[in-house]
């Protein structure tokens, strides 16, 4: 454990548990919901669903499991629920915290810290990480907050639901319209075309994916929360690429938030940047993306630019709810330009991805990656090769969120019919 774990108190941590456990109420208690306890402690049901991820199938390799069709390292993916446990934990949930969103973000808060290198003793190395308490807020608002306190050095790290809720439609409806199908690689159960002109035919034979997102936004802007659809069930094909993309996008948010954890005390007025206020966005966007990056490649055998389609992608369904606003309010598709501490969502986007370029070189899109060697110790590139490689990266990353505006094309002109007919917005929205 570092030093910095170690000076921790236990009164700090009680008063940051206290926070967190107050905003939630209050919040449940603004919504006019009644709020019953819970049959079983939220402890206890957050940590029987994080249970189940240790039911593993065997495969030949001792070393190797499966779960949901996911191959795992046994002893990396034991050590993530460990670490998960222990997360939840920290937390103590309170009796507005909602177990199955708890237990699927104390997951993605695992692989950051799992992701990181050891050091030189073979130790993981540790920033930090039992000052971040984690939780979510069950409010109307597609938003996340860290909170820092600077009198004891916790941090709370809270995620709305309305924001899980809303990345994960859409993470469904970009699925459904890449039409996953069984591999012909035997290696991969699914496989999927996210080519968004592939996604664009699709949507012509079936229009699910466009039903899904419009539903979404139109119960978000008329009803006021971003769910449409309740006790579904995932087709089987669509598991394995859902599970991947949700994954990665909560993960990347998660992460960004924990970037804010870290920015704390830094005085961005004192640095020679250009706009201090965004500074810290910026650094916690680059955070998410370097910690997503490895905890990708380590543990989930997944190519590590996956984390940026994490990023690229939550940052995307960000412009399509502000898109879809402008038109129900406005009737003009209005695209933001980002606010004082945030730039535009799509300049956010290609932020991360050239620091990504630049951390982990352009080889990272080779298959497999080699990201073992660090980008400033490797030999200069052939230019023209490693802008090769930049487009084929840039291809691979943006090819999500490219998919998803196809989609969004169609969900548009029924935002319009609406504004037209002159339908009145949800309370919140006026
Ligand atoms: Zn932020």
């Amino acid at each position: 454990m570092s030093t910095l774990s170690q000076e921790l108190s236990e009164e700090g941590l009680l008063q940051a548990r206290q926070f967190l456990r107050s905003l939630q109420t209050r919040v449940v208690a603004e919504a006019g919901a009644s709020q019953t306890a819970p049959t079983t402690s939220v402890l206890d049901a957050t940590l029987a669903r994080l249970k189940l991820r240790g039911n593993f199938e065997p495969t030949d390799d001792p070393t190797r499991v499966l779960r949901g069709g996911i191959d795992f390292d046994l002893m990396l993916e034991s050590e993530r629920i460990t670490r998960a446990e222990e997360i939840i934990r920290r937390v103590d949930p309170g009796p507005c915290e909602d177990p199955v969103y708890l237990e699927m973000l104390a997951y993605q808060a695992a692989s950051i810290e799992l992701g990181l290198p050891t050091d030189a003793r073979g130790q993981r190395v540790n920033p930090g990480w039992s000052k971040f308490l984690l939780g979510t807020i069950h409010s109307t608002e597609l938003n996340a907050f860290a909170h820092r306190f600077n009198s004891h050095g916790y941090v709370v790290v809270a995620l709305f639901s309305a924001l899980i809720e809303f990345v994960y439609q859409a993470a469904k409806a970009l699925v459904a319209a890449q039409h996953p199908v069984r591999a012909a690689d035997p290696r991969f159960s699914v496989s999927t075309d996210s080519n968004p002109e592939h996604v664009a035919a699709r949507l012509y034979l079936n229009q699910e994916p466009i039903e899904r997102l419009y539903r979404t936004l139109e119960a978000y802007f008329y009803r006021g929360y971003p769910r449409a659809y309740w006790n579904e069930s995932v087709p089987a094909e669509l598991v394995l690429p859902l599970t991947h993309l949700i994954g990665m996008a909560e993960r990347w948010i998660v992460a960004h938030e924990y970037g804010h954890g870290f920015a704390v005390g830094c005085d961005w007025n004192r640095g020679l940047v250009k706009n201090p206020k965004r500074a810290e966005e910026c650094f916690a966007d680059d955070n998410a993306t370097i910690l997503c990056a490895w905890s990708a490649e380590k543990l989930d055998s997944l190519p590590p630019y996956y984390a940026l389609i994490g990023g690229t992608f939550a940052l995307a369904c960000l412009d399509v709810f502000e898109r879809g606003l402008s038109i129900v309010r406005h009737g003009t598709e209005h695209v933001g330009m980002g606010d004082d501490a945030h730039p535009a969502n799509k300049d956010r986007a290609l932020n991360i991805f050239d620091f990504y370029n630049t951390t982990f070189g352009v080889q990272s899109y080779l298959h497999p990656p080699e990201v073992t060697r660090p980008a400033a110790l490797a030999p200069d590139d052939d230019r023209i090769a490693a802008e090769a490689a930049i487009a084929e990266g840039r291809r691979l990353v943006f090819e999500y969120p490219n998919a998803l505006f196809k989609i969004w094309v169609h969900v548009r002109e029924r935002l319009l019919q609406d504004f037209k007919a002159k339908r009145a917005l949800h309370s919140m929205w006026s």
